[in-house]
Order: C-alpha cells, then structure tokens, then sequence
C-alpha cells in the first residue's frame, strides 16, 4: 500500500511512496504529510476473527493489511514491546466505569503515557529501517512533557539512531523532566532551554530550516527525521488500539460485534483521533468520534462552526498541557480524505497567510457526519476529577476533558469509550488539588497525599525517579542550542 501527499505533488518528490520511505522521510511537498492512498478493510469477518486475539497478533494483522514494507522479523521485536507494559497479556486494559461508559488505559507503558503506545514499536520499526541502509540519523525534538520521555525511551541505544529533545527549563513538570534529565545513553541528549516550550519549539524550527545547519550534518553524513505525530509511523500504531478496545468490549460481552459506540477522544494534535477515524473507515462499527478539547479550543470550534481561527488567539496554558495546540496538525488528514488534495492544499495556504479558514456548510456537514466536538476549562476538568474519584475511578486532567464531552454530546444510548491518556502520577499536583485542595505542592508530595486518598501505591518507575542521578545537566541559552548540539554530534 502506498502513501501520498495531501497537498500534491511538487515535482521534487516522488508521486507515491512505501510506508518505509514515508517514516524515515515524513516532509511531503509543500509542507503537506503523507497520508495512505487507500485503507485496507476490517470488516465483521476480520473482526470476528480476532475476537480472541493477542494484542500483538491484532496489530500483525493490521500491519499486513496495510501492507507495510517491513520484515516480519522487525515487526515482530517491535510488538513484543507491548509485552514490556504492566500486563504482558494485555498493554491496554478497558475498564468499565459506569453502565455505559468504558475507559480505554492507554497509559500503562514505560513512560506512563499516552505516547509510548506508538512510540514503543516506532522506535524499533525507524531504528532497523536505519541500519538496513546503513544510514544515520537524528530526531530533533521539542516536548512540553510527554514526547520527550516517550522518545528517549524508545531509542535509547538504538543503533544509527540520535536523539536531542530539546525542553523548557522550569515548564514541565518534575515528573517529566526527571525522566528526561535521568536518561542515560550515549545516544540520547535532553537541553533545558531557558524560555518557554514555545521558545525551544521556534528555535527548533528554525534549526530544522537553517541551510547551514543542514549542511553540517551532510558533512557529518547524518539525515534528520521526525518522531512527532505527524509521522504515519507513528499514526499506524494508534489506530491499532482503536480496534483492540472495541473488541474489548465484546469481549466483555458489553456489546456484541457490529453495534455502534462511541470514540471519545482527547484531543491536541489529533493523532489518537485520527487513529480511529481511520479505523472506523476500515470497517469498525463506531457511531461518531467525540472530540474532548481544553480551552485551547480550536477543535471544537472548527467541528462546530467550520471555521479554524487563529486570529487573535493566544495560547492558553492549561492543566492538561499535552492538549495546549493551537494548530493541529494531523486534522490537515482528515481535510484530505474528506475533501482531497486540491482543496486542502488551499485551506492549508489560507490557514498560513490569513490565520484562518472557513469550511462550506457541505464540508462542515461532512466533518459533522464524523465528529462531534466539545470543550471543558480547567475548573471543570477538576470538578470532573473529583466526581469520577467519589465514584470510583482515579484519572489525569486530559482524561477529565472527555468525562465532560460525554455528558454533553452523546446523543444516543450507545456504548462510549473514552481514552486515557495519561497515568495520575504524571500530573499529580492538580489531581491532588481536585481531590484534596491542597494548592501548589511539589510532584513529589502531591503523589504521596494522591496514593494516600486514594490507598494506592505510586508506581517504581515513578517512584525510582527522585533517586535516580541527573546526568542530563545542560540548561542553556536559546542561541546555543546549534553548537550544543553539533558537539553531541561530535562524540
Ligand atoms: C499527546 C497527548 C494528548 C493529545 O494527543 P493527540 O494525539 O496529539 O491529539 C492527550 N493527552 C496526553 C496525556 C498526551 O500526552
């Protein structure tokens, strides 16, 4: 199967693509992304096939329909990853949580979020690629938080494979930035930007455009990829457990196969929701995708109104910081299946010149046939904690945007899944809060108050973190970061 551009062709690329080129080369022509020309189908039948299926063997199974050029032998040692997550038998738990409403855990892998999900498996996957061509590459990125870890983790002493993650000194949480600045590998190096995320993003930006830059690394014979959700290398893996939680809950015997649910899903990037668009267009029996923002809500606008407005927005910085994006980049996806490559070229360009595009009332039907949007703020997020906690179930803030979503656009008594994207112990000073009042505590002692309300233990991993020796000790300036990173190079 191959892979092309949403935004056409600009007669430098190639027309079309193997999956294999469009992960180690995700830049498409006029900044577009590669998307699958086709999808493969999972109908009743597949379905009814793996009802009793292994994680691992599901995923087998949607890579090959996918037809992906990559042994069977790499995808093999890329999905016994999942193994490695708290039940070896199950990486992704769907626990129920009221009469209806199911919660997808997509949290229980190394990093204790979201990410290791497609990240895990991408690492193996880019790595092989790698040393298959004999060619060295390096992955630039900037994190708020989660990326960051989850990227480190996977490619640490992964051959012909660096990593430099670039994050905001003082803007993550300790959780985050212990698990970063405690990674010790030869290939991987973590920065401390003095500024903002916004900061180490634009100046990693502009290091990814800078001639002179890019010519140093050809003399150093090394070429740069991309580890973030725009990546279909990534996209694949999440729409995966999409299927898997479905089946889940015939399993269960909650549903039986071919009734409709609901996807909620908590969105930033659009990544996770793109993975179940994608798997409801191969045949998976979904009613609608519930799309949960935070105030940053761009999203729901769009999915409301039809129209993507950057004018006069700034960033809000909220308690569910994985989800503070203003521009959503895999939504561009959903633009080319739905309306094709010449009209998402156009809205792309009017997004970039005029901050701002408006969809026609048939488009917007279109979009609307699929999702639903809704969007909850940081007090409500909290409110949200609190009840599902008196009720029994303990989640992050990103998961709380979902709880609210729930109430507000379900509109027929289906089954719902809501995806979790993130453990308690990641974001516990606001979960502390929501629960207990208690107001700026340390993430060390706010997991402590949290495993004692709760009678839960805080996880080792976690736990293993405030003992562990920092090693990762660079915090510099933003007009160091080129020679910083040139003299990791050099090693
Ligand atoms: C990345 C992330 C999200 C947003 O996911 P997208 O796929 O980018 O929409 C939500 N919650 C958490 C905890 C995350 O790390």
């Amino acid at each position: 199967m191959l892979f092309i551009e949403t935004r056409g062709n600009d007669g430098q690329h190639k027309i079309s693509v193997p999956f294999s080129a469009a992960i180690l080369n995700p830049m498409a022509s006029f900044g577009g992304l590669y998307s699958p020309q086709a999808l493969p189908s999972i109908n009743n039948t597949f379905l009814q096939s793996h009802v009793n299926s292994s994680y691992p063997q599901l995923a087998h199974a949607v890579l090959k329909a996918f037809e992906v050029d990559i042994e069977d032998s790499v995808i093999d040692q890329a999905l016994a990853l999942y193994e490695l997550f708290d039940d070896p038998t199950n990486p992704v738990p769907v626990v129920q949580v009221k009469d209806d409403l199911y919660v997808s855990e997509l949290y229980h892998g190394p990093t204790r979020a979201f990410k290791d999900m497609a990240l895990q498996p991408f690492g193996v996957v880019l790595s092989s690629l790698a040393q298959q061509r004999n060619e060295q590459y390096l992955i630039l990125a900037a994190t708020s938080g989660d990326t960051g870890p989850a990227a480190l983790e996977t490619f640490k002493n992964r051959d012909n494979v660096r990593v430099v993650c670039l994050y905001p000194d003082g803007g993550t949480s300790d959780v985050q930035r212990l698990q970063m600045v405690t990674e010790n590998a030869a290939n991987l190096k973590v920065i401390g930007i003095k500024g903002s995320f916004d900061d180490a993003q634009n100046a990693l930006k502009q290091l990814l455009t800078s001639k002179s830059f890019n010519h140093k690394l050809e003399d150093k014979n090394i070429k740069l990829s991309a580890a973030n959700s725009v990546n279909f290398g990534r996209i694949i893996f999440q729409i995966i457990y999409h299927i898997h939680s479905y089946l889940e809950l015939v399993r269960q015997q909650a549903i039986t196969l071919g009734e409709k649910i609901y996807l909620n899903v908590p969105c930033g990037n659009f990544g996770n929701a793109l993975g179940g668009y994608y798997a409801w267009k191969m045949g998976l029996p979904v009613e609608k995708i519930i799309v949960a923002s935070n105030s940053n809500k761009v999203l729901t606008d769009l999915i409301s109104t039809g129209r993507y407005d950057l004018t006069g927005r700034e960033l809000i910085a909220t308690t569910s910081p994985a989800m503070d994006i203003l521009i959503s980049s895999n939504i561009e996806r959903i633009l080319f299946d739905l309306f094709g490559t010449e009209r998402t070229h156009e809205l792309m360009q009017l997004l970039k010149e005029q901050q701002c595009y408006q969809l026609t009332d048939e488009e917007l039907k279109q979009l609307q046939q699929h999702f639903v949007a809704d969007f909850c703020n940081d007090e409500q997020g909290k409110k949200q904690i609190k009840q599902a906690f008196d009720e029994g179930y303990l989640m992050d803030p990103h998961t709380a945007t979902c709880f609210q979503a729930h109430q507000n656009c379900r509109k027929k008594p289906l089954k719902s899944i809501i995806y979790s994207t993130a453990e308690w112990t990641k974001f516990s000073p606001v979960i502390d809060n929501a629960l207990t009042g208690n107001v700026d505590t340390k993430d060390i002692d706010s997991l402590k108050s949290i495993a004692e309300t709760a009678d839960i233990k805080i996880p080792a991993v976690i736990q293993n973190l405030f003992e562990k020796d920092t090693v990762q000790k660079s915090v510099i300036d933003k007009k160091d970061i080129e020679t910083e990173i040139l003299a990791f190079l050099d090693q």
